[in-house]
């Protein structure tokens, strides 16, 4: 099965998605260098983020910690159930941390939303976020930061189905290195 033929068009090639990593990877190190206290902890939202949060923290010069939490809403539709559930949980103790929180793509908020309540009850000093795509056209909550926290952003996502660098449909189409636009009979 050749996974390019399902791409109805490429929205950021894998050259274009590397150097913005870069960018935020250089504006992060420089916002975290003297920040008060302790390490900051990276918390991936497995598994769409697995790529661009292994790309990110290649590029961050600073000492770091990472970790997984999994938060689900979407079974294997496109349309987002509206209730996330975090489904695997940290590891790491967030407590008086720092946290910087890496998303693939952040559509309704939903997901963020809960994610920092959650970071939050358990004692984070400051919730940062780190999204590769977003997509404000498709926003219903609006979830607000932790702290000195602040907001990353890769691309604005035009309103789009898309796959690839991480982002999935059925789990599949995570390894593609770009990010594309699903052809929509595919999914209809
Ligand atoms: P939210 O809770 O903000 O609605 O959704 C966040 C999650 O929904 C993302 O982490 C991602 O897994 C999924 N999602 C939202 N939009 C898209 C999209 O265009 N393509 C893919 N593959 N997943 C998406
Ligand atoms: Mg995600
Ligand atoms: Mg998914």
């Amino acid at each position: 099965m050749d996974l390019n033929s399902h791409i109805e068009r490429i929205l950021w090639t894998d050259q274009q998605i590397s150097e913005r990593v870069s960018e935020l990877a250089s504006q992060i190190t420089q916002d975290f260098t003297n920040s008060s206290s302790s390490t900051p902890v990276i918390v991936g939202v497995a598994t769409g983020a697995f790529l661009f949060l292994a790309d990110l923290v290649r590029k961050i010069q600073l000492p770091i910690t990472v970790d997984f939490v999994r938060v689900e809403s979407y079974g294997s539709g496109t349309v987002s159930s509206g209730k996330p559930k975090i489904t695997c949980d940290l590891k790491i103790d967030v407590r008086d941390k720092h946290v910087i929180v890496v998303e693939d793509i952040v559509d309704t908020g939903n997901t963020l939303s809960l994610l920092i309540e959650y970071l939050k009850s358990r004692g984070s000093l400051s919730v940062s976020v780190c999204t590769l795509l977003n997509k404000p056209a498709r926003r219903k909550v609006n979830f607000e930061l932790l702290g000195s926290g602040k907001f990353y952003c890769g691309f604005e996502c035009p309103d789009y189905f898309v796959v690839g660098y991480g982002l999935d449909f059925a789990e599949l189409y995570r390894n593609l290195p770009y990010v594309g636009v699903l052809k929509p009979e595919l999914y209809r």
